[in-house]
């Protein structure tokens, strides 16, 4: 297993679709290993396999340790509700944006087995879903963002909301 380099906003192959998964290779089943390594390094709940560099639809995400998807074609099949909050993104160091999502999605998708398999979310696993299913078409969160604030911004709007509390 290797850490991968996670492309940055501003490279183009993250405005690219990728395309579909045929088949499972020793190839992909290293790249599937590295994002999760890569991922859990970077401190993220979700990555996308176009932020290293390979443009497939393949994504992981773990939003609560030890619950890990590893979804290929992933495609979202029902989504209700609406949640507004922040996001970010390891393609997009030191920015955190407003975004509104549903609040509820079901994807539906194949697992490193190439198995058929659904996965239902609410709230931040939703969100992660639809942001890392995002990435596959070549769309990043800021395209959406109400609002987008750098890491300094958003540490001094809190500290003011936890000086207007006090
Ligand atoms: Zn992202």
């Amino acid at each position: 297993m290797a850490l991968r380099n996670i492309r940055e906003i501003g490279d183009p192959i993250l405005n690219q679709r990728a395309k579909e998964v045929r088949e499972m290779t020793p190839n992909l089943r290293a790249l599937v290993e590295d994002m999760v390594e890569t991922m859990r390094h970077a401190n993220g709940v979700g990555l996308a396999a176009p932020q290293v560099g390979v443009l497939k639809r393949l994504v992981v995400i773990e939003c609560e340790e030890g619950e890990l998807h590893v979804l290929i074609n992933p495609e979202i099949v029902e989504r209700d509700g609406e949640q507004t909050g922040y996001e970010g993104c390891l393609s997009v160091p030191g920015k955190t944006g407003i975004v509104t999502r549903p609040n509820h999605v079901k994807v539906k998708a194949l697992n490193e087995n190439m198995e058929p398999v659904t996965v239902e979310g609410e709230e931040l696993l939703a969100r992660a879903l639809c942001h890392e299913l995002d990435h596959l078409d070549g769309h990043l969160y800021t395209e959406m963002a109400e609002e987008l604030y750098t890491n300094e911004e958003l540490e001094e709007m809190q500290a003011e909301e936890d000086e207007d509390e006090a």
